[in-house]
């Protein structure tokens, strides 16, 4: 159903991202991979967006941390054609107590969480809105729901980010119509995903349980997660697809969690 779409998937290059290109390029549209990463690894993933049916899948290898470069990649962007669908799932990860966070990692998952997405919709947003579709969906968290102790950089950015896409949802409201699909701006709100971001909570809650890995994920499920089932990345993706139908253009505005029930509690 997105034939003849062009999707932009930032962070695409692992994780969530990835699945959400694979998704986006198997539901037909044409899909450009942006992250970071080895050669291997980004290599990886474009074959495998390209095998998922993305065939001219192809890479920018902007960084999101620096605006300059977001700007340089929109315009390239737009002068290969329209981008429809915007999904902003680039994101990084520090924990530790506010006294002990670092300023600069501050700044830095600010810049990377929350910014770029800013930057991204800035650019993106205008053209939608005169062509009568778009799609917006960013890629929050319940920690833009709630909060948790030592992630103060987190929680900040993701609740930034829900309340950013809120206003572009009520800016680009009118845009379009029921047959063209309108424009929407959401949030998919995740709780604990199979993916390497979280691979350091799990780590450290191993380490408590005599470096049992399975241990240390169901003490991290247990602790906020009523399913007690993680999500895999393509679970997420699912939910993205979704968004993007011409059906949904009156579903804006929304934090959609997939939390097993982490922000019901
Ligand atoms: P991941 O580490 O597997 O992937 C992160 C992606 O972001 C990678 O492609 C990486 O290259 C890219 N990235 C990081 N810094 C970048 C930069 N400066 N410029 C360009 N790309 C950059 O992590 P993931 O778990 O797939 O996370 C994806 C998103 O989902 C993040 O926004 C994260 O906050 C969110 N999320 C994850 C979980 C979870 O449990 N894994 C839960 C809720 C929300």
């Amino acid at each position: 159903f997105l034939a003849g779409r062009t999707a932009l998937v930032t962070g695409s290059t692992s994780g969530i991202g990835l699945a959400i290109a694979e998704a986006l390029g198997a539901a037909g549209a044409r899909v450009v991979v942006n992250g970071l990463g080895s050669a291997e690894q980004i290599e990886a993933a474009l074959a495998a967006v390209r095998a998922a049916g993305a065939e001219d899948a192809w890479l920018e290898a902007a960084d999101l941390s620096d605006p300059a470069a977001i700007e340089a990649m929109m315009q390239r962007l737009g002068e290969r054609g329209a981008v429809d669908i915007v999904v902003n799932c680039a994101g990084v990860q520090h924990t530790a107590p506010i006294g002990e966070m670092p300023a600069a990692t501050w700044d830095k998952l600010i810049a990377i969480n929350l910014s770029a997405a800013f930057h991204t919709m800035r650019l993106a947003l205008p053209g939608m809105v005169a062509r009568g579709f778009g799609r917006v969906v960013n890629i929050a968290s319940v920690h833009g729901l709630v909060a948790s102790v030592n992630k103060s950089p987190y929680v900040a950015s993701k609740f930034g980010l829900v309340g950013l896409s809120k206003v572009a949802a009520l800016e680009c409201a009118g845009a379009g119509s029921r047959d063209s699909g309108g424009v929407t701006v959401n949030c998919v709100c995740p709780g604990w995903v199979e993916t390497p971001l979280i691979e350091p909570q799990i780590a450290a809650r191993a380490a408590e349980h005599g470096g049992d890995r399975d241990a240390g994920v169901r003490a991290l499920l247990a602790e906020k997660q009523p399913s007690g089932r993680m999500s895999l990345p393509s679970d997420i993706a699912a939910t993205v697809l979704f968004l993007c139908r011409r059906e949904a253009h009156n579903l804006t505005g929304a934090a959609v969690p997939v939390d097993g029930g982490w922000t019901s509690q």
